[in-house]
């Protein structure tokens, strides 16, 4: 039997933000990359939103994995200020192709947010149906570094053309590498 748990939180980032790389915050940026490193292993799946200096984060998985992960996450000097909004038994995970989903404070989010009646993101100030209501909204958001900062590439993407270009020149250097030596060598024998 799956003893799968979902956890969410919030937190207030400790770091002033930094001129951003690719659109993305270096710190959520590094954050980032060490959760698609580590998350896969450990069959951990989620979404991180970082906006106006907060996180909201859900992460799904086996039970003691997510503890762990929480534990240690609980202990990063990036943030401070942790409240867990929720932690409930899932049947299944539904941030199944994420080993970690950025979204930033997307136009979409924020129109969210005026809805709710906060023109600044401050997730301190969200009842259960708004945290509920988030994450629908994460999970219906687009990520914008997908394909960078080690994230699944986007299906079709021009470098998926690219690599099968490359590919292809490849093998048809090497099929014209293959055909000279086998003429030079028929030329020999003749
Ligand atoms: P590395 O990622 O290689 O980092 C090495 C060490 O340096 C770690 O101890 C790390 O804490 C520390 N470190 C790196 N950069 C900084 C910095 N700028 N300031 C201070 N210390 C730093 N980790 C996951 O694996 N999965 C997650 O889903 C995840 N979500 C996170 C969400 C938030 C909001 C935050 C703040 C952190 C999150 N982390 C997550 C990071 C987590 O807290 C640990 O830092 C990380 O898991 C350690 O991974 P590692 O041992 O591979 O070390």
């Amino acid at each position: 039997m799956s003893d799968l748990v979902q956890i969410i939180y919030i937190s207030r980032a400790t770091f002033e933000p930094g001129p951003r790389e690719n659109g993305v915050e270096p710190h959520v940026g590094r954050i980032l990359m060490s959760s698609r490193k580590n998350n896969p292993r450990r069959r951990l799946v989620g979404v991180l939103f970082y906006g106006d200096g907060y996180f909201f984060q859900c992460i799904e998985g086996e039970r003691s994995a997510v503890q762990a992960l929480f534990s240690r996450i609980s202990d990063d000097p990036r943030h401070t200020d942790i409240r867990v909004l929720s932690m409930r038994d899932i049947d299944v995970r539904s941030f199944n192709d994420w080993s970690m989903k950025y979204v930033p404070a997307a136009r979409e989010v924020l129109e969210e947010l005026r809805r709710f009646g906060q023109s600044r993101f401050n997730p301190y100030e969200f009842n259960e149906e708004q945290v509920e209501r988030m994450v629908d909204l994460l999970r219906a958001s687009a990520d914008p570094t997908t394909g960078r900062l080690n994230g699944p590439p986007p299906r079709n993407a021009p470098a998926d053309m690219m690599g099968l270009t490359y590919l292809a020149i490849a093998l048809a250097t090497l099929a014209l590498a293959v055909s000279c030596v086998t003429l030079a060598m028929v030329m020999e024998w003749l």
